[in-house]
């Protein structure tokens, strides 16, 4: 059961009342609330991701503020070498994106897959940093590997981890935003629950991410249901991010679901580009030149603004 209190009054109400009544509780801090969890059962209308308990958050990465307008993450699926994370960091600024993403630490189907650079990567991606001024965003599979993140500015969860619990947990404890997959087979309402975990740790710096699902679809990589976003922005004030680049798994296709998915509702677009995408590492087919990300980008701010005027009439 999930108590919120308004004020440090209301704060020392709950508190006595949960004692008198010898209540096991726990306690933490989110946003500008103290959130009271004790027993009592998994009541499905308490949930710290939904809209009851607030309308909007807006996640702010290194001072890109997740929620205002549309953001934009853009890079390579995985970071190669320096000289490239560098060249393809240079591209996607003067592109127009907000944050650089790269994977370093890689979730491949098959272990004799390019498995990622793993610290170097990231050693990388923090100069490409530096350089462009963008924030990073990467992913982390392993708790055990988080002294490799400290200039890591959001931590993402892929969708192999979405529903590996002792992670989420462990994200929870921390302080860094996170940009959380949908587990590509989870329902929507099962995607918002692994952010509960996060939330109920007391880390409240969570975006959601869609990138598909798998059905029995297979005219693209995954399954981009728009439903998916259009429900997870009724249901929760934490802002939502859309990945078209894994749900398509094509590069002629990232752009109208970009755009259907800002049409949809999306606060961000996660986009794969790589400067030579026919020789990428992985994911080769879905990546796109910086060139098209310009024009996508401008096409979806375009959207993005337009549909925004309209419901401010
Ligand atoms: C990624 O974004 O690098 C990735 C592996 O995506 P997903 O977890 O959605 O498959
Ligand atoms: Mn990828």
């Amino acid at each position: 059961m999930i108590v919120i209190a308004k004020d440090e009054n209301d704060k020392r109400t709950i508190q006595e009342d949960l004692e008198k009544r010898g209540s096991e509780y726990h306690m933490i801090k989110l946003y500008d609330n103290y959130v009271f969890m004790s027993d009592g059962g998994d009541e499905e209308k308490d949930r710290l991701y939904s809209r009851k308990f607030r309308k909007k958050s807006i996640i702010d990465v290194s001072g890109v503020r997740i929620g205002e307008g549309l953001k934009i993450a853009a890079g390579p699926c995985s970071v190669e070498n320096e000289e490239m994370i560098l060249d393809i960091a240079r591209s996607v600024k003067a592109a127009g994106a907000d944050m650089i993403r790269g994977g370093a630490f890689k979730p491949r189907t098959s272990p004799y897959s390019f498995q990622g650079l793993g610290e170097d990567g990231i050693k990388y991606l923090v100069e490409a940093k530096e350089e462009t001024g963008l924030p990073i965003v990467t992913e982390i599979m392993n708790p055990a590997y988080y002294r490799y993140f400290d200039g890591v500015d959001m931590l993402q969860v892929g969708s192999r981890n979405a529903q590996n619990f002792d992670l989420l947990r462990f994200l929870g404890k921390q302080k860094k935003p996170v940009l959380l997959k949908n587990g590509m087979g989870n329902t929507a309402k099962e995607w918002l629950e692994t952010a509960e975990y996060i939330l109920s740790g007391g880390n409240g710096n969570v975006v959601l991410c869609y990138r598909g699902v798998r059905g029995i679809e297979n005219s693209t990589r995954f399954t981009m249901n728009v439903g998916s976003i259009i429900y997870a922005k009724s249901e929760t004030h934490l802002p939502i991010c859309a990945d078209p680049s894994h749900a398509s798994g094509r590069r002629d296709f990232v752009e109208s679901m970009a755009l259907a998915s800002v049409a949809a509702g999306a606060d961000m677009l996660e986009i794969e580009v790589h400067n030579d995408p026919d020789r990428a590492l992985s994911d080769a087919d879905q990546q796109i030149t910086p060139f098209d990300l310009k024009r996508i980008i401008e096409k979806a701010r375009a959207l993005k603004r337009e549909l925004d005027a309209w419901d401010k009439q």
